[in-house]
């Protein structure tokens, strides 16, 4: 296959360079990820191994994906291609003794890490911390990501809080160290501290892996940018793609110098800059561009399409979540009715996972299906959790996290004060939970009857523990017999139980494909391959649902249609990045990214009231809808309420040109006055200047088009979603705002065109 055919002459240079460093500067939807793919063909077919290249993505589904285009490209090649911390897992597998790691290591993820924060400062007896545990576990999370030590950290805290961080910190390394345990950050920390001080390893790697790629480099952090310079010292043929309009983990870490400054960091870097996007209409484009000029932080680029004009973008303000989440609905099930569009065209972004509730209500009454991705992972629900950890015990005998959550799953009859003196023998000698269970008897205090569990529970747990090299559906098979689990959630109140089942026959689904894909594989290559995914690696953009996710996790994807809901001062701008200019320019690179997803259609939307964390209140529109430009939108106001925003209200709308100032609107939204319907509809008179609404004369009727904005004296504002037939028949199919869809005979319908 030509590799090389449909291709750009940028991007063709790109994907022929083949030795020396190379840096891909470019915008969203140019294609990118496109020479990442191709350019392992291209090594490939001129005759570099395999066994040489190494590629890293961003999500295991990105990996995936481009797997799968590289086998397409050149079939039954084996190439490494993963996430940083998939490559830092298999790493340690095999040189983890280095950093003291036994092999069969268990991988913590965020439930545990928080939950061994929260053991910690419980042994620490600190009853009301300061900062909460899951501040506290963002903040070691961080210092991991900068390759802080607790003792650094411990030497530059300047308050109270700064000094209990780098305490927990410190215990919480202990703990994880005693269990044979590492979280994802140490995934990296330690692949990074054996490149440091191990040199024979450190130039075996940069041989064995002489070409690395890196997609979406915008959002290496330091860990990953030693990781990346370490594997490329005596082989420095590395190419790294990004956007830096793009960097959208700050918060976690992610260090956009890293691709500002590889021109400098590495010697007779070739720059290739990829000018035109594939993906999105003109329309699309110019909303994207024009905000992302806002920024100050940042190097203008410039980024072209031939592709059409498209639809403006349209902009829709709501009057409360609930018709925001309806009207979205509404739409899509016009596109879909329209056979321009399947669902699995749309996706709906939202900045964080608590708005989604409202749309899978709005999507289960319109019968719209959907998936959501995020939200609580399905290997985080209890009853999968729960099997996980049986199998992080038989994995690891040390996992003593694993120990406390199955030890009374099904119930054992072991109590709170049970478990404590267990705990505090094990503690008092040195030994890991399951060796203190399996010497109960010595244990100060235990009644007969908790050691006799204890004792049954270490018999069973040897019993599974034989399993330890069997392939991992098996073992879960057996783990759920021999338990007694399988049974216990049989016998638990109907429905509930069959939900358990039901999800445990999946994971057990989940485990058998691992064992075809994974020939010779164990339960921690099982383990570690379900631990390290991400929310949106489980998804799937063919299943024929309307997508539903966040904006972080929307990154490098691409949707026909994408709408935006929410764009509110608070959401969006996230409330937490109001003080730091920084963390706001990220904002609106994740409102950017959001944008540049849209291949045809974009729509962006949000409610003037918001149900939020139980308080109804009155919002105000977000700063970075001031900043896109009138051209290339559509406005379309169906709050039935006149407007106290000073651009966006129907009456200013037309009226303006330029930029507004970046400051936030002085001016709140009112609070719109409650009637018997819910809102006050603004009048007739209000709306169309102060004749009273008549029954449109025929020779009007023409100018009733879909979209236009029509006002009913019954049923309030609406607009026209279709028009059907001709002449004196002409009807027109509405959706109120208020009130539904409802059709109309034109000519005698009191319907009255407005704006
Ligand atoms: P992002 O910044 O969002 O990650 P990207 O730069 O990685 O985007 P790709 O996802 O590689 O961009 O490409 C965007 C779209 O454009 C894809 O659908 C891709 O197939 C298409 N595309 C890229 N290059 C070309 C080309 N030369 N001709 C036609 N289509 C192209
Ligand atoms: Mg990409």
């Amino acid at each position: 296959m030509d590799l090389l055919a449909d291709l750009t002459p940028p991007q063709r240079e790109a994907v022929t360079h083949v030795n020396g460093p190379l840096l891909v500067l470019a915008g969203a939807g140019s294609g990118k990820t496109r020479v990442i793919t191709r350019r392992v063909a291209h090594l490939l077919q001129q005759g570099v191994s395999p066994h040489n290249i190494l590629a890293l993505t961003f999500t295991n589904k990105a990996a995936g994906e481009m797997r799968e285009r590289i086998e397409v490209l050149v079939p039954g090649a084996k190439v490494w291609v993963g996430t940083f911390h998939g490559f830092c897992a298999r790493l340690l597998r095999s040189h983890g003794s280095l950093v003291g790691l036994d092999s069969s290591f268990t991988i913590y993820d965020q439930a545990d890490r928080l939950r061994t924060v929260r053991d910690v400062l419980d042994a620490m007896g600190v009853e009301e911390p300061p900062i909460t545990p899951e501040k506290i576990e963002g903040a070691i999370s961080r210092a991991k990501n900068d390759l802080a030590t607790p003792k650094s950290l411990a030497h530059r805290a300047r308050d109270d809080r700064d000094r209990l961080v780098a305490k927990v910190y410190a215990a919480y390394e202990e703990r994880l160290k005693a269990a044979s345990a590492v979280d994802f950050d140490d995934l990296l920390v330690h692949v990074v501290k054996i490149l440091k001080e191990h040199r024979d390893v450190r130039e075996n790697l940069d041989a064995r892996y002489r070409y690395v790629l890196v997609d979406e480099y915008q959002d290496t952090n330091m860990a990953q940018y030693a990781i990346v310079r370490a594997l490329s010292v005596n082989h420095p043929n590395l190419c790294v793609t990004g956007d830096p309009d793009q960097s959208i983990y700050g918060w976690r870490g992610a260090n956009l110098s890293n691709i500002l400054e590889f021109e400098k960091d590495y010697d007779a870097v070739r720059v290739v800059k990829l000018e035109h996007n594939y993906r999105s209409t003109k329309s699309i484009l110019a909303v994207a561009d024009h905000l992302i000029q806002h920024n100050v932080n940042r190097k203008p680029k410039d980024l072209i399409t031939e592709n059409p004009s498209g639809e403006p973008v349209q902009l829709t303000v709501y009057a409360r979540e609930s018709e925001e989440a309806e009207g979205v609905a509404a739409r899509i099930a016009s596109l879909v009715r329209e056979g321009s569009y399947n669902y699995s065209d749309v996706a709906v972004f939202c900045r964080i996972t608590a708005l989604t509730r409202t749309f899978e209500q709005a999507f289960r009454s319109a019968r719209i299906p959907y998936q959501i991705v995020g939200g609580v992972s399905f290997y985080e629900r209890q009853e999968v959790k729960d099997v996980l950890s049986y199998l992080n015990l038989i994995n690891n005998p040390k996992d003593d996290l694993a120990f406390s959550r199955v030890v009374n799953v099904p119930p054992r009859g072991l109590g709170k004060t049970s478990f404590e003196r267990l705990t505090a023998f094990a503690r008092d000698h040195g030994l890991t939970l399951l060796e203190a269970a399996r010497r109960a008897r010595e244990a100060p205090g235990l009644k007969d009857k908790a050691i006799r569990s204890f004792l049954d529970f270490v018999a069973l747990y040897d019993e599974l523990g034989a399993l330890r090299d069997d392939a991992a559906e098996r073992v879960i098979l057996q783990t759920m017999e021999k338990t007694g689990y399988r049974q216990h959630l049989k016998d638990e109140s109907r429905g509930e139980g069959e939900d358990r089942l039901a999800n445990l026959e999946e994971l057990i689904t989940a485990a058998r494909e691992f064992d075809l894909e994974h020939a010779g594989a164990t339960i921690q290559d099982f383990l570690a391959d379900i631990t390290l995914a991400s929310p949106v690696d489980r998804w799937d953009q063919q299943t024929g649902a309307v997508t539903l996710m966040t904006l972080h996790a929307a990154k490098g994807l691409e949707f026909p249609v994408v709408f935006i809901i929410g764009l509110e001062e608070g959401l969006l701008p996230h409330s937490r990045a109001f003080e730091n200019p920084n963390e706001l320019e990220e904002e609106r690179r994740l409102f950017f990214v959001g944008i540049t997803r849209a291949q045809r259609e974009l729509y962006i939307s949000r409610c003037r009231i918001r149900t939020f964390r139980g308080q109804q209140q009155a919002t105000a529109q977000s700063r970075f809808l001031m900043e896109l430009p009138e051209d290339f939108l559509t406005y379309d106001d169906r709050s039935g309420v006149s407007s106290g925003d000073s651009r966006w209200g129907q009456a200013s709308w037309s009226g303006q040109s330029g930029y507004a100032p970046r400051r936030p609107q002085p001016t709140r939204t009112p609070m719109p006055t409650p009637s018997a319907g819910g809102f006050r509809l603004t009048t007739a008179a209000q709306l169309a200047g102060g004749g009273p609404s008549s029954i449109a004369a025929p020779g009007d009727l023409d100018a009733f088009r879909p979209g236009a904005s029509v006002l009913h004296p019954e049923y309030g504002l609406g607009r026209i979603v279709a028009i059907e037939g001709a002449g004196p028949n002409r009807k027109g199919r509405i959706a109120f705002t208020l009130a539904g869809e409802r059709t109309f005979v034109l000519a005698k319908s009191p319907l009255k065109l407005v704006g």
